[in-house]
C-alpha cells in the first residue's frame, strides 16, 4: 500500500481548531487509500517559551536537560491531534521519537538523525493506525536520554521518516502555500515556485529562509525523498500541490537566479592595525576553529604601507560574544589596534543553478545596490549564489531590488 508522511507546523496546529483542520487533512489522504504518519511541531510560540523557561533557569543550563524541555511541545501536539482523529473516527495513534526509536548522536540542542527502525510504524500501518509522531524530537541510544534536533527540526523528523518507511512523498505543510522566490511576507511580489531545484532549496535554506530546515533539504536530497512545501490553510477537500523540491534536470524553464534569501543572524567583526605578516590569519582564525566558532564572510584589506591591514569577518549572531571574547584574549598573539563589532548587519543572497553558465549576475547586482546607495560590507561568491552584507536597515530595500533586478517580481 501506499505511504504517505504529512508534517505539519507551528502556526499550522496553533490551536484546537486548527488541530481539527489539520485532521481533515489527514482525513483525506486515509481516504485516498495511502498509510499515513503525521508529524507535528509544537504549537506556535511553544518552543520559543521553553527555550525562554530554560534559559531564565540557569544561562549556563546542561544541554540534556534543555532538550528533556524544549522536545515537550510535540509531545503535546502529537497527543492531541491523535484524540482529533480518535474522535472523528479515525485510528490513530502518537508516537514520541524514543518509543520508534529515531537514534540521533549525542549533540543535545543539534542532534543529527542516525538510523530509524521503521518497523513498529509497519506494526502500526498493518492495525490500519495513523501514526502521530513528535517532530523534532529523538533519542542517544548511547545515553537513553532525549535529544533534540536544532530548531525548526520537524523538517528533518518528516523527510528522515519518510525515507525510513519507504514513503511515496513527503508533503509539508505550513503558513504559506510554498516556496517563494523570496520570503513572502517580506516581498509581497514575490512568487510561488512549482519545482526547486534540491541544490537551490539547500542554499536557500542555508540562507535564511527558514521554509525548510537545512538538513531536511539535504536528507530528502540524499535518499530522493519526493518532498512537498504546501499549505495547511488550503481547504482540505481541495488543496493545492504546492511547491516540489526536485533534481535539477525535471525543472523545464530554469532561470538564471531563482531566488533571494536574507539573514539577520550575522555579526561582524573587524580587527583593525593587524600586522601583515605570515601567520597572522592562522593566529586570528586558530582559536575561532578550536571554539568551534563558524567564520564565514573573509576580507582582509591590501595594506598601503606592507606594515598593517584590516581583516573583516562575520560569524553566526549567536557565537558573536564567544568570538569576541577569543578575539580579546588573543589579542597579544595576534597584534592588532582595535576590535570593531557589529550585529546591525544582514546577508543578502541570491541563489540559482543557472549562475554556473552566466556570467556577470553578481556584477550586475552591486551596480544595482549602488544605484540605491546600499553599502556593501563584504561580498562572498560560490558556484550557484553570491552573498553581500550590508547594514540591516537596508534589508529591504535590497531584497526588492534584486528581486526586481532578476526577474522575479509576479506580474
Ligand atoms: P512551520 O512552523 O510550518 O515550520 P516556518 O515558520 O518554519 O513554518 O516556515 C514558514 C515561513 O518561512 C513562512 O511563513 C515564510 O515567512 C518563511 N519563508 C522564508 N523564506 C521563504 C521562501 N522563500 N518561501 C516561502 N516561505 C519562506
Ligand atoms: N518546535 C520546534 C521549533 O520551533 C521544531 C519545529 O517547529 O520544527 O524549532
Ligand atoms: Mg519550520
Amino acid at each position: 500500500m501506499a505511504r504517505l508522511v504529512m508534517k505539519f507546523g507551528g502556526t499550522s496546529v496553533a490551536n484546537i481548531e486548527r488541530i481539527r483542520n489539520v485532521a481533515r487533512h489527514v482525513r483525506r489522504e486515509v481516504e485516498a487509500g495511502f498509510e499515513v504518519a503525521v508529524v507535528v511541531s509544537a504549537m506556535s510560540g511553544k518552543t520559543n517559551e521553553l527555550v525562554g523557561w530554560v534559559n531564565d533557569a540557569d544561562k549556563h543550563y546542561d544541554p540534556c536537560e534543555y532538550d528533556a524541555v524544549v522536545a515537550s511541545g510535540e509531545q503535546v501536539t502529537s497527543g492531541l491531534l491523535a484524540i482529533v482523529l480518535q474522535e472523528m473516527g479515525i485510528p490513530a495513534r502518537s508516537w514520541q521519537g524514543w518509543q520508534i526509536p529515531i537514534e540521533t548522536d549525542g549533540a543535545h540542542g543539534a542532534a543529527r538523525i542516525a538510523r530509524i527502525d521503521g518497523a513498529n510504524l509497519g506494526e502500526a500501518f498493518s492495525r490500519k493506525e495513523v501514526a502521530v509522531i513528535a517532530g523534532f524530537q529523538g533519542i542517544d541510544p548511547a545515553t537513553g536520554r532525549l535529544t533534540t534536533l536544532g530548531r525548526g527540526g520537524s523538517d528533518t523528523s518528516a523527510v528522515a521518516i519518510a525515507a525510513a518507511i519507504k514513503a511515496d512523498r513527503c508533503d509539508i505543510y505550513t503558513d504559506v502555500d510554498g516556496v517563494y522566490t523570496t520570503d513572502p511576507r517580506v516581498v509581497p511580489k514575490a512568487r510561488r515556485l512549482d519545482r526547486i531545484a534540491f541544490e537551490e532549496m539547500l542554499e536557500m535554506a542555508s540562507l535564511g529562509a527558514k521554509v525548510l530546515q537545512v538538513r531536511s533539504v539535504e536528507m530528502a536530497m540524499i535518499h530522493g525523498v519526493k518532498t512537498f512545501v504546501r499549505s495547511s490553510f488550503d481547504d482540505p477537500a481541495n488543496p493545492q500541490p504546492g511547491t516540489l523540491i526536485c533534481d535539477e534536470e525535471d525543472i523545464v524553464e530554469q532561470q538564471v537566479v531563482t531566488g533571494i534569501a536574507f539573514s539577520k543572524d550575522e555579526a561582524q567583526l573587524t580587527l583593525r592595525k593587524v600586522a601583515d605578516k605570515p601567520g597572522v590569519a592562522a593566529a586570528i582564525f586558530q582559536p575561532l576553529a578550536e571554539a568551534n566558532v563558524n567564520v564565514d564572510m573573509i576580507i582582509q584589506v591590501v595594506s598601503d604601507d606592507a606594515k598593517t591591514t584590516d581583516i573583516t569577518f562575520t560569524v553566526p549572531a549567536a557565537e558573536f560574544e564567544r568570538a569576541r571574547a577569543i578575539l580579546e584574549g588573543a589579542k597579544a598573539e595576534i597584534g592588532f589596534s582595535t576590535l570593531q563589532a557589529s550585529t546591525d548587519v544582514v546577508k543578502v543572497s541570491a541563489i540559482g543553478v543557472g549562475m554556473r553558465s552566466h556570467s556577470g549576475v553578481a556584477a550586475a547586482a552591486f551596480r544595482a545596490l549602488a544605484e540605491k546607495g546600499v553599502n556593501i560590507r563584504a561580498i562572498t561568491t560560490s558556484e550557484i549564489k553570491f552573498s553581500v552584507l550590508i547594514d540591516a536597515a537596508y534589508t529591504e530595500l535590497a531584497v526588492r531590488t534584486l528581486h526586481s533586478l532578476y526577474g522575479l517580481d509576479k506580474a
